[in-house]
């Protein structure tokens, strides 16, 4: 007898091929299983979906026969199918791709043959080392009572907690408990960025390989090679992995025994997904932890507003939010956090780059064989280089945008096109010899500080070590553990870096951070500028003074040069107070009806010309009015993006507004299949897509 079979595959997302393709076999097959399909003249991996998905079987039709069915492998559960459903339809995408970019890509191309012979080759699984527990220190008041409520409460939990404050031991300890109830359960840990699993996993393994052996952590991130990646997945599917610690691709880790989920970091934009299916790993964590019964820990010393809205107290007129709030505020060991000082660069002379004040307490800390970090968000030697006598500018022919000089290897390049070019002797628009940069990146502090600081030596009379950490010195694979590594070692006594030196490293003897010119964000046209700011330099306060024998000996600096020194948001940051700064700002979203208060999304559109990328927006806006205004969303008027041209491409957006996400998501299913159709009118437009609670608009 011959069953006809609903199966998932990865179409193309707008192929309007969006649900499953019935197939028959000979066999019954489960939902869940992973099996090899005939589409066309190719053979696709694809997952066997619930009847409900399969289209009404026409009878005289007939089906082509699956080509076979992967042995060895128990189904993907239903939660793990219901997950990826539902991302699927609430970021947009189809079903098929969304579950076939969460499968290891080796699944989808090993033959059958290559496939049972992976399978003969099973693990070794490697005899356990030695059992014995590891030394856990006792926990601190703070850590106990969190962790007390974590077990009494079903969650989701935001922990807001200091750097510093042992977020991480409650995590080691939630898992251990999870761990040793059940022999099967099994954890998910997220981070943001692949650059901080190396320190996490070091200490999960730390604690927990003695007691249950090596294998029991896997990691997921885009640094493993497909071999590893496969092998990583299948010990996490087959149980055998009892903690997956990875980045926001790991919220799709088929893991039949999840019982515990812990975000760090949670208001990370990294959590973003940014192409295909754009889903915040850490929004679909709270979904599958609610889903699975598995407990959810958000961690953070700056939550997004989002989540500190949704763990919002009850008062007397509003219930309390869907999170409960827990609280660290000491940092273990009572290091002090460092005391912020802000420069007015109004009282500067003219063009100051590091005022004579900042100068002279890096010149004390280098005496005591302290470090120091400096913050500056821009890579490059400068933004721009202009012509002093016609009106050039280095800007991209393929953009809008300026091309970046680098003068470590004279080049202009575009940081949004890659476009790169020898730097020009002379202005190629009038012959001027003297073009000349304008503004300033890390390269060019880097330079500057050792021109400042040349008569500094160290207490022991070497030389002074200035580093620079940024995605220009760390392009090279290995790049930046080796320079992490020279840091923590004590190698470097000052280190220039963008904001990828401010998150989560442990520089013991760090104990002055300089931010530079961070007033941009304050004025930004994106709303969450402020909420980025404020939380990198609270995380970049969070570098200094981890060794409290340190911080104890004299007090740990931030140094804000700003010439706006008043604003709210850095007497917020002077108090150390995310709560003011969070409340002021959710007063203001509330004011203005902006996220956590109202759901939007963003269609993006990249056509030839910016008019033909608006002009099929208008009319997917004008599509969709009617609905729209019965179901009280708002669209507004497409416009170009900020960056309007990239590659020669240009760029129109066109936000959605509702104040309600259920209503907001159900015109979005109803209009994307317009969407679809229009666009077969639009023979211009190069791509489309929708962005679901967009982080950057
Ligand atoms: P966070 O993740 O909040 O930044 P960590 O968990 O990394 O904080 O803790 C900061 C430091 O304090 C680490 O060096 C950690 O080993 C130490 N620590 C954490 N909890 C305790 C404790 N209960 N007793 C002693 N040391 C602790
Ligand atoms: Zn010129
Ligand atoms: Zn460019």
């Amino acid at each position: 007898m011959s069953h006809p079979i609903s199966v998932m595959v990865h179409t193309p997302a707008h192929s309007g091929l969006g649900g499953a393709l019935t197939y028959s076999s000979d066999i019954p097959v489960d939902p869940g299983a992973l099996v090899r399909v005939p589409l066309g003249s190719r053979e696709l991996l694809g997952v066997v979906w619930d009847d409900t998905t399969q289209e009404e079987h026409v009878p005289g039709i007939v089906l082509r026969p699956i080509a076979c069915v992967l042995e060895g492998l128990a189904p993907l559960s239903p939660h793990w199918r219901q997950l990826v459903q539902f991302a699927a339809h609430y970021y947009q995408r189809s079903i098929g791709e969304v579950a076939l970019a969460a499968l290891p890509n080796q699944l989808r191309e090993l033959s059958a043959e290559q496939w049972n012979r992976r399978l003969k080759r099973k693990a070794k699984v490697p005899s356990p080392s030695e059992r014995h527990t590891p030394d856990i220190p006792v926990a601190t008041q703070e850590q106990a009572q969190v962790l007390g409520q974590i077990a009494a409460h079903k969650g989701p939990f935001l922990l807001f907690g200091n750097t510093g404050s042992g977020k991480t031991e409650v995590y080691l300890r939630a898992a251990q408990d999870v761990l040793t109830g059940d022999p099967r359960a099994q954890i998910l840990v997220m981070v943001p960025e692949i650059n901080l699993t190396p320190q996490l996993e070091a200490r999960f393994r730390e604690r927990f390989a003695p007691q249950w052996g090596e294998q029991c952590l896997v990691t997921m991130h885009s640094g493993l090679t497909p071999a590893q990646r496969l092998n990583h997945w299948l010990a996490a599917h087959n149980g055998q992995a009892r903690i997956v610690l990875g980045t926001r691709m790991a919220v799709f880790a088929s893991m039949p025994q999840l019982q515990l989920i812990v975000v760090d970091e949670e208001h990370d934009p990294s959590y973003k997904q940014q192409e295909g299916a754009r889903y915040s790993a850490r929004d679909l964590a709270v979904y599958r932890g609610q889903l699975e019964h598995a407990k959810v820990i958000l961690g953070s010393a700056t939550p997004s507003l989002e989540s500190w809205h949704h763990s919002r107290p009850a008062t007397d007129t509003d219930p309390a939010g869907r999170y409960l709030r827990l609280h660290m505020p000491s940092r273990v060991g009572q290091g002090a956090l460092p005391l912020v000082r802000r420069v007015d660069m109004n009282r500067q002379p003219y063009k100051t780059v590091f005022s004579s004040h900042l100068l002279d307490a890096m010149r004390e800390r280098i005496a005591r064989n302290e470090q120091i970090l400096v913050l500056l968000n821009r890579r490059g030697y400068a933004p721009v280089l202009h012509c002093t006598d016609c009106s050039w500018k280095s800007e991209c022919p393929h953009c809008s945008a300026y091309r970046v000089f680098h003068k470590l290897d004279r080049t202009l390049r575009c940081h949004h096109c890659g476009y790169t070019q020898a730097v020009p002797r002379a202005c190629p628009s009038c012959g001027n010899q003297d073009i000349s940069p304008l503004g300033r990146g890390t390269e060019q502090l880097e330079e500057h500080l050792g021109e400042l600081l040349a008569d500094v030596r160290r207490p022991d009379g070497t030389a002074l070590r200035i580093a620079r950490i940024d995605a220009d010195s760390t392009r090279l694979k290995g790049e930046l553990e080796r320079q992490l590594a020279e840091v923590h070692s004590g190698a470097i006594d000052i280190l220039v870096g963008t904001q990828m030196i401010a998150k989560g490293h442990d520089f013991r003897r760090v104990t002055l951070v300089a931010a530079l010119n961070p007033d941009g964000a304050l004025f930004s046209s994106d709303f969450r500028a402020p909420e980025r700011l404020f939380s990198l330099l609270m995380q970049a306060a969070g570098r200094a003074g981890r060794d409290a024998s340190m911080s104890l000996a004299h007090a740990c600096e931030m140094w804000v040069q700003s010439f706006h020194p008043q604003h709210p948001l850095f007497e917020a940051l002077k108090q150390h107070d995310y709560p003011a700064f969070a409340d002021q700002q959710l007063k203001e979203r509330l004011e203005a009806n902006l996220p956590p208060f109202s759901f939007q999304a963003l269609v993006r559109a990249e056509a030839r010309s910016q008019q033909a990328a608006q002009d099929f927006l208008s009319a997917a806006r004008d599509a969709g009015t009617a609905w729209a205004d019965d179901a009280l969303v708002d669209i507004y008027p497409a416009v170009p993006m900020s960056i309007q041209r990239v590659a020669n491409i240009e760029r129109a957006q066109m936000l959605l507004e509702c104040t309600s996400r259920k209503a907001l998501q159900g015109f979005l299913s109803h209009w994307q299949a317009q969407l679809h159709t229009l666009r077969g009118h639009h023979k211009q437009v190069i791509r489309w897509a929708i962005d679901v609670d967009p982080l950057a608009i």
